[in-house]
């Protein structure tokens, strides 16, 4: 067809399966395996339905905004709320990755990156991790990689390998970069890692994005945030606003200030999350696996005999569903989601059977 000339193709992100069965073992999409916080059942029971028939507050004017602040110690002319850091992120390259040069972000990572970059134009390179799939800080660093950049993105812990880079290192490349912006995607920051957050007063170049989907158990009602110098949020806003005023809807900003508010169960939940994972290295090692040690809360695994895709589509007969990407360095590995205790035992049982 000839209006097929003037289309924006786009080849778009391929999510995680989500399959609907009852009794499927969920262990692909990093989502908790826990409820939300008890408050956010209660505030879900509170909604009014009335209030459906206006437009709803501007984001940064609501209490989830003003939970948040206060959770984190900031102002609410730092903070950025969409709709799940899929929404933030893609805002933030549409705002600050307009330079010719390339953005930056690792070969092995979250492969949403490289469709925003596509879908808006962007140049980039991608910089390889080392062999223990660990962010080699010098390649994001003009003065030892001889490359100037437009902007650099990378996830902290990385995904989907889990691998931390500590607080120094994530200094290190936002003071190196001054002149563009460094966006620091810590959608797994809450399973052991340091936020780099409180990097934002002194750094007016970085954009730290994190989110409800992971630790806060609260993936479907598609909420994000992302914190920096007001400047910064300002621009982020300036765009937001040019494209949609009301991203955000109601139930979505009351449920997620009920969550915010329960920090006691949110930690809870997060060291849980942890303890099963510390478990879950010593069983999968056990059984013959070896990953990069991970602050997510999932883990990247391979075999030392059995291929990932075999594994992955033995599991799925068994109704666990783990991750398998056919990719360069990564085929022969599983990203595996911390479940329930009762979960994993489980998938050690099924991966006994198939591996043992
Ligand atoms: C899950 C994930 C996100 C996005 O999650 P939302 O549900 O859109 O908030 C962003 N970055 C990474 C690295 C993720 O794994």
């Amino acid at each position: 067809m000839k209006w097929e000339e003037n289309v924006r193709r786009t080849v778009p992100y391929t999510a995680g399966e989500q399959p609907r069965r009852a009794g499927v073992i969920k262990l692909n999409t990093n989502e908790s395996p826990y409820p939300p916080a008890p408050g956010v059942e209660r505030a879900l029971a509170a909604l009014d339905a009335g209030q459906m028939r206006l437009y709803p507050a501007f984001p940064e004017q609501t209490e989830l905004a003003e939970a948040l602040a206060a959770y984190y110690g900031i102002g609410t002319d730092r903070l950025f709320i969409g709709v799940g850091s899929d929404d933030v992120l893609c805002q933030a390259f549409m705002t600050f990755f307009n330079s010719d040069r390339p953005i930056l972000f690792p070969d092995i990572t979250y492969s949403f990156y490289d469709v925003w970059a596509d879908l808006y134009r962007i140049p980039y390179r991608r910089q390889p991790l080392d062999e223990a799939f660990r962010i080699r800080r010098e390649d994001y660093i003009e003065a030892k990689s001889g490359i100037r950049c437009g902007g650099i993105v990378f996830p902290n812990p990385n995904a989907p390998t889990g691998v931390l880079m500590p607080l120094d290192g994530v200094e290190e490349i936002v003071a190196a970069n001054r002149d563009v912006v460094v966006i620091v995607d810590e959608a797994y920051i809450d399973f052991g890692g340091t936020s780099c957050l409180e990097l934002i007063d002194r750094y007016d170049n970085l954009l730290v994005v994190q989110t409800f989907s992971k630790s806060r158990a609260m993936a479907g009602m598609r909420i994000g945030y992302a914190m920096g110098a007001p400047k910064l949020i300002g621009y982020l806003n300036d765009v937001k606003y040019s494209v949609n005023s009301y991203t955000m809807n109601y139930a979505a900003l009351q449920l997620g200030a009920a969550s915010v508010k329960d920090a006691g169960y949110f930690r809870t939940c997060c060291e849980r999350i942890v303890r099963t994972r510390e478990h879950a290295k010593k069983e999968l090692a056990g059984l013959g696996f070896t990953f990069p040690d991970s602050y997510a809360n999932f883990l990247f695994v391979s075999h030392k005999r059995v291929p990932a895709k075999e594994i992955f589509e033995r599991l799925k007969e068994n109704d666990i569903y783990v991750r398998h990407w056919d990719k360069e360095r990564i085929e022969n590995y599983l990203r595996i989601t911390i479940g329930t205790d009762e979960q994993m035992q489980a998938l050690y049982a099924a991966l006994e059977k198939i591996c043992g």
